[in-house]
């Protein structure tokens, strides 16, 4: 999962999009944005103190100015969410690790409980789909005495997880365990949190059924193509990285599955015997435009 600090910026301009523009009640936000801007001073501070609570918000009466400035942008500002949210050259879930690029945006901190941070850039991150209903409108846990998730853009530790899945046979059913691991350097306190982290979002019980779904979809691919899956898999891994140790589910899939020769032929077993299918002829069809 990658460190997005690069997403981070000292200075948001996107309040500066949304009083400037002519959307209706853009005057009420001009009145709040003094108070707004020293919210975003503090967010740093919110963020690095997971262990205290974020004061209750003040912003009662703007928050659904604020909330809907979100959801029905100006034009520039929908412009900053869309490239956020889609144009972010990420290809997997930077909270989780879920191997395809993240099509929703998160407010780290919810907007439901902290609105002053609805249009804040360095409260919005990318999350995949599989998190978003899961984390919703959580983030401090009264029982922890802690957020309970760890911000992509400021916490580089959950760059250092990394996945290993242990595949293994019952019979014709592969059963998928799924283990997870931080980079030797990191202290005990980082690894408990990522520990809550990984637990609040139900990674484990996620990776296992994208496991479940993976096998099936390569039992699809065998008995219609009848590919070597020694090879298709060895070759995914060589387009996706050297390190041995997994960074998403994708890769660990892979590479639980090769470790383990029985799974490997329960797969390969699937593959059409007979005469290969003849070649398919095509014609090209010419587009008016
Ligand atoms: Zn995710």
């Amino acid at each position: 999962m990658k460190h997005l600090v690069d997403m981070r910026t000292s200075k948001c301009t996107w309040l500066d999009l949304a009083v400037s523009s002519k959307k209706a009640n853009s005057g009420l936000l001009r009145h709040a944005s003094f108070a707004l801007l020293d919210c975003y001073q503090a967010f740093d501070g919110i963020i690095n103190d997971y262990k205290g609570r974020p004061a209750v918000s003040r912003f009662n009466l703007t928050a659904s100015v604020l909330k809907e400035f979100y959801e029905a942008p100006p034009k520039d500002l929908h412009e900053r969410l869309t490239i956020r949210r889609h144009k972010h050259e990420l290809d997997e879930c930077p909270y989780c690790g879920h191997p395809h690029p993240p099509r929703t945006l998160d407010h780290f901190l919810p907007k439901e409980d902290w609105p002053e941070y609805a249009i804040y850039s360095n409260n919005l991150v990318p999350q995949c789909s599989g998190c978003a209903p899961i984390k919703g409108q959580r983030y401090y846990c009264n029982v922890h005495g802690q957020a309970l998730f760890l911000h992509p853009m400021y916490n580089s530790i959950l760059s250092t997880v990394r996945f290993y899945i242990e595949v293994s046979l019952a019979g014709e059913n592969p059963t998928f365990e799924p283990k997870f691991s931080v980079l030797a350097d990191v202290c005990d306190e980082d690894a408990k949190r990522v520990k809550l982290h990984l637990k609040s979002l139900q990674v484990k019980r996620r990776i296992v059924e994208y496991c479940e779904e993976q096998y099936r979809r390569w039992i699809r691919i065998v008995r219609s193509k009848g590919c070597d899956i020694r090879a298709s898999f060895k070759t995914r891994l060589k387009e996706r990285e050297l390190d041995s140790y997994a960074r998403n589910w994708g890769i660990a899939f892979y590479q639980g599955v090769l470790r383990n020769p029985d799974v490997l032929d329960n797969l390969q077993k699937r593959a059409p015997h007979g005469p290969p299918r003849p070649t398919v002829k095509i014609r090209p069809l010419l587009m008016d435009d």
